[in-house]
């Protein structure tokens, strides 16, 4: 499947360029010209990578990717026309991957563009995943079809006991050992609260989805395909 790129830019003729270089060099596109679009759209539709212009007519880029960062685990290229917009671009604050001052060539943001997508995937053997999530161990972080999941500490342990072994039935007993400071001081209804919780967690990013499993008198695994 190809990677696809959201370009969130103003001006058509720079939307143009960049798509016909992306689309050259094997990428699917999708453009945006105003930002108020760009969150709706991520929640239908993931993309790979995201190309956003700073200077948009309706909010700040950098405003901008603050939101997207909250919600969306994916990778940022800022174009920008101000020189003075460069220091908060690399500052940690907004944690951009990248940035290309403008003008800039077509040629070289496409293969920026490869460069930040072969960074982020590389950095995957070291994060953990399954059908649909991904864990963030470094940020204590799991996103779902590439929603962050606002999980609690427990919810957090739980899901990621499952995500190491898809498929695996763990016993309540076998999850209150894995992922309770105290389990002797646990109950077994405690576990189902939280397999209920994040079941509904879960259900807000993907309705009609569910990927853990109830086995009858056993306890619960996480499904090996959705
Ligand atoms: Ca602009």
């Amino acid at each position: 499947m190809k990677p696809k790129i959201l370009i969130v830019e103003d001006e058509p003729s720079i939307t143009d360029t960049i798509q016909y270089a992306l689309e050259t060099d094997g990428f699917d596109t999708v453009a945006l010209s105003s930002g108020t679009a760009v969150i709706p759209l991520l929640s239908q539709d993931p993309v790979d990578l995201i190309v956003l212009d700073i200077g948009l007519p309706d909010i700040n880029g950098l405003e901008l990717c603050k939101t997207i960062r909250k919600a969306h685990d994916i990778p940022i290229i800022f174009l920008t026309a101000r020189a003075d917009e460069i220091d908060r671009v690399v500052g940690l604050e907004i944690g951009a991957d990248d940035y290309l001052t403008k003008p800039f060539s077509p040629r070289e943001l496409s293969a920026r563009v490869k460069a930040v997508l072969r960074r982020t995937r590389r950095a995957s053997p070291s994060t953990m995943s399954a059908p649909g999530f991904k864990v963030d161990e470094s940020k204590r972080r799991i996103s779902y079809f590439d929603k962050i999941l606002d999980l609690s500490h427990y919810e957090f342990k739980i899901l990621k006991t499952f995500i190491r072994r898809p498929g695996h039935v763990y016993s309540r007993d076998r999850l209150m050992d894995l992922v309770w400071e105290e389990p002797e001081t646990s109950m077994d209804r405690t576990v189902d609260t939280h397999i209920k919780n994040i079941r509904a967690k879960l259900k807000t990013v993907k309705p009609d989805v569910d990927p853990i499993v109830t086995h009858r008198g056993m306890g619960y695994s996480l499904k090996e395909e959705l």
